[in-house]
């Protein structure tokens, strides 16, 4: 492809003009969207109006007056339709890790008899460490944590598997799973599911009430574009609400907190899977960049993602640059980010960061780089495999500064 061809995939693109609704710096590619989502400019106006006018002048009523206490409902609304839900199945409320939680020890007391958690060995660490704190609160035996590859899925099942916990989209390969032939699979074994969507929530449509999907967790933060540490969201299908009770029974939870009741009561519908008071300015950030969704078409996300990642793979190898792919080169296959392993690839990443193009780097060896479809441009894809070329044909990477490790990769 010539830049000319390039110009004409950008003049041609049906979203170009979501780019505009965000604040980007100058001079950065910002290829991370799938870690953290920049910045929706209509998140500042929005927690600004939290701060000043809700918070400082309306103060305490604001719960009443401006409806913070349905927030976490509110929202949830908001973000059904992206995961294919009908109303009144999703809560925004906590982390994805509690959340998880959460919904794990729902199926533990949905399904008393069964004993194992089934996971993906590569799944997101944080899902399978709350599985197994889980799993550590009972006596040998009541729960496990059983993890298999991907391959081993099918096989693994059993009669005794309680819930299959899959990531819809890994984080490491990018590759997505077929949400609706595996649950069918865990049904068939009287299995439950729970899909972890983090990402792919905002990246892909996923039709969550179709596949039959009984439990659901994702990030607020990373293609919803909700602001760091944003709070999550939690899906339960409605035909098992209202039957066990969430362990995390705090008083926002409770179908009526200000009876202060000392007995819990397990609030209606999802309410019950709020735990303590939300975060009402984190929540008002992603509230606010949510409303960007309400225009756009999934499928053409997901179309465009597959094409810059497809551009993205297809320049890379053009380029020779000794950089092995672990995502599929089928794009129906990828969510919206590819990674390539190369033994020098943090200091690769963190020389690349250096000139302006930001992606992340994932132990031992994987080079991230993620491709938001509202505001990534084709020339950007272009111009970042430009810069890649340069860096490791000058062996830039190789100065000390890009060696050293950061906390956070
Ligand atoms: C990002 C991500 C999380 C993050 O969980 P938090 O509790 O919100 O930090 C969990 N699971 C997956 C699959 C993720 O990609």
């Amino acid at each position: 492809l010539s830049l000319a061809n390039i110009q004409e995939l950008d003049d041609a693109d049906v979203l170009a003009g979501y780019r505009s609704l965000f604040s980007l710096p100058p001079n950065t590619i910002y290829l991370d969207g799938n870690s953290l989502g920049a910045m929706p400019i209509g998140v500042t106006s929005r927690i600004k109006n939290t701060l000043e006018k809700e918070w400082s002048q309306d103060l305490i009523l604001s719960w009443n007056t401006n409806n913070w206490i349905d927030l976490p409902l509110n929202v949830g609304e908001k973000i059904a339709p992206l995961i294919g839900a009908s109303s009144g199945q999703v809560i925004c409320t906590d982390t994805t890790s509690v959340n998880l939680f959460k919904l794990l020890a729902t199926a533990m007391k949905l399904k008393p008899d069964r004993h194992e958690i089934l996971s993906q060995i590569d799944n997101f660490p944080t899902d399978l460490y709350m599985a197994q704190g889980l799993a550590g609160m009972f006596p040998d035996n009541r729960l496990s944590v059983h993890t298999c590859t991907e391959d081993e899925i099918s096989n693994t099942l059993s009669t005794d598997t309680l819930v299959l916990m899959l990531t819809h989209t890994n984080f490491r390969t990018g590759k997505i799973h077929d949400m609706k032939a595996l649950t069918r699979l865990a049904h068939e074994k009287g299995a439950l599911v729970i899909w972890d969507l983090s990402h792919s929530t905002g990246a892909m449509p996923i039709h969550l009430d179709a596949c039959g999907v009984d439990m659901a967790v994702g990030c607020g933060y990373k293609y919803l574009n909700g602001g760091p540490g944003a709070p999550a969201f939690l899906y339960l299908t409605r035909s098992l609400q209202n039957k066990v009770s969430q362990p995390l029974s705090g008083w926002m939870g409770h179908e009526k907190p200000f009876d202060f009741n000392p007995l819990y009561d397990p609030g209606k519908g999802m309410r019950q899977y709020l735990c303590g008071t939300p975060s009402v300015l984190a929540m008002a950030g992603l509230d606010a960049a949510l409303d960007i969704f309400a225009t756009v078409d999934l499928q053409q996300i997901q179309s465009k993602s597959q094409q810059l990642g497809d551009l993205f793979i297809s320049l890379v190898s053009q380029a020779h640059l000794d950089l092995n792919l672990i995502s599929p080169t089928d794009g129906r296959l990828r969510g919206s980010q590819v990674s390539f392993t190369h033994p020098e690839g943090y200091s690769i990443m963190q020389a690349l960061i250096a000139k302006g193009v930001i992606g992340d780097f994932r132990e031992p060896d994987i080079m991230r780089f993620g491709f938001a479809p509202l505001y990534i441009r084709y020339a950007d894809v272009e111009a970042a495999v430009t810069t890649m070329k340069n860096v490791i044909e000058e062996k830039a990477y190789f100065a000390p500064q890009y060696q050293m490790k950061n906390q956070v990769t």
